[in-house]
């Protein structure tokens, strides 16, 4: 299992001026390597590698001033991140996707990233080489490739092996994204379930009926968006004041994110730890599908499930060791959740509460699809102890 750590670091000017100058240098060499693969496949019809490549980087080293400047690592990740590009835009291509998205030019790269090597101690043990060097001061210190060391603020201890550090340059500063190995967490026995259906109305309803608010982030962050978006439009640009101007709306927009996220980080402890389950089942939703329809699509959008899911999955299960399963979504919330019989005519969004006209059942809409949520994955993994103890209390017959 992987996990990554951020932490706030703070160059120096100088050195921050260094970085800045690194990061135009690798935006124009991923833009070559990009421009290297469309002539090669477009004039001559042949695949540039990135072994290719790399061998390209070295010849250049040994040529320019400017390439030797800069750690090779960066440069040798940046030939990655093209490699994969291409590879995603491969597999598009394979699968006959609509939009195939060949990969873009860049105007600007913000990031850079290298690896940390393995090396040999004198007595023969082969150790990864840390990248902090503790101060015992309220910073610590980053060790970034001919650059030295960089004040770096860290909040939380790291676990694990360090792998890969990536700097980035974000609107409110920098930041040190450090990825490390860890061993797996065996998962644990799964006793207790809960279902979630989400939703615009409320963000999520649980199997036990509980609501959280949608927050809306970006529907309450919209006006001062466009009045970011005036000021710019205002000024001349490429001067001082307009770049003012982007600042602020980048900061503006860096904030909307943070929020979003320790909503949904929130969130996911909360129906997990606190609420002491060790399941939690979700609907199986195509989100970039649902973004089609044109009158949900900026709420969907807004209310970020996927991330959601996300965090639930790879996150919380997995680094804890809890259990996250998703069903199918079909009618899910046509289908009545005492007695299973589908309505006869289809449920529109308006109507909140679920009257069912075979066995008289009214329940709220979000809470009946939550349960038939829950009763799907109990259904799929029917043996698991958590199964047997809701068809107990639930009584319910099963089917398929
Ligand atoms: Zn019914």
């Amino acid at each position: 299992m992987k996990l990554t750590f951020k932490y706030p670091v703070y160059p120096t000017q100088t050195q921050e001026t260094t970085l800045l100058q690194w990061l135009d240098h690798l935006c124009e060499l991923q833009n070559s390597a990009r421009n290297n693969r469309k002539f090669a496949h477009e004039e001559e019809g042949r695949f540039v590698s990135r072994y290719d490549q790399q061998q390209l980087l070295k010849v250049a080293r040994e040529k320019y001033d400017d390439f030797r400047e800069v750690p090779q690592d960066f440069q040798v990740s940046i030939l990655k991140r093209v490699d994969q590009a291409f590879d995603a835009f491969r597999r598009r291509c394979k699968e006959g996707a609509e939009k195939k998205g060949y990969p873009r030019y860049k105007t600007r790269v913000r990031s850079l990233t290298w690896c940390l090597r393995k090396h040999t101690l004198k007595t023969g043990e082969r150790v990864r080489q840390n990248p902090i060097r503790e101060t015992g001061f309220r910073h610590n210190r980053l060790k970034v490739p001919k650059l030295g060391e960089v004040k770096i603020r860290m909040h939380r201890p790291i676990q694990g092996d360090p792998k890969e550090v990536t700097l980035v340059k974000k609107a409110s500063g920098w930041y040190a994204h450090i990825t490390c190995e860890l061993s797996d967490t065996p998962k644990v026995e799964p006793t207790d379930a809960i279902a979630v259906d989400v939703g615009t109305t409320h963000y999520l309803t649980t199997s036990e009926g509980e609501k959280e608010d949608n927050p809306r982030w970006y529907r309450r962050a919209e006006g001062l968006l466009h009045k970011h978006n005036q000021t710019m439009a205002r000024r001349k640009k490429g001067s001082k004041r307009w770049y003012k101007a982007v600042h602020a709306s980048a900061l503006h927009q860096e904030r909307t994110t943070n929020k979003r996220k320790d909503f949904i980080g929130k969130l996911v402890y909360k129906l997990y730890h606190h609420k002491e389950n060790k399941v939690l089942v979700a609907e199986d939703l195509s989100v970039s599908n649902m973004v089609k329809n044109k009158h949900l699509s900026k709420s969907i959008s807004d209310a970020s499930w996927a991330a959601f899911f996300d965090w639930c999955g790879n996150m919380v299960s997995e680094r804890d060791g809890f259990h996250f399963h998703q069903v199918d979504p079909k009618n899910t919330s046509q289908t009545c959740s005492a007695c299973g019989e589908k309505s006869p005519k289809k449920l529109s969004l308006v109507i909140r509460t679920f009257d069912c006209r075979f066995c008289g059942n009214s329940i709220d809409r979000d809470h009946n699809a939550a349960i038939n949520i829950l009763l799907r994955a109990a259904r799929a993994h029917r043996g698991e102890r958590w199964v047997t103890n809701l068809y107990e209390t639930k009584n319910l017959p099963v089917d398929g």
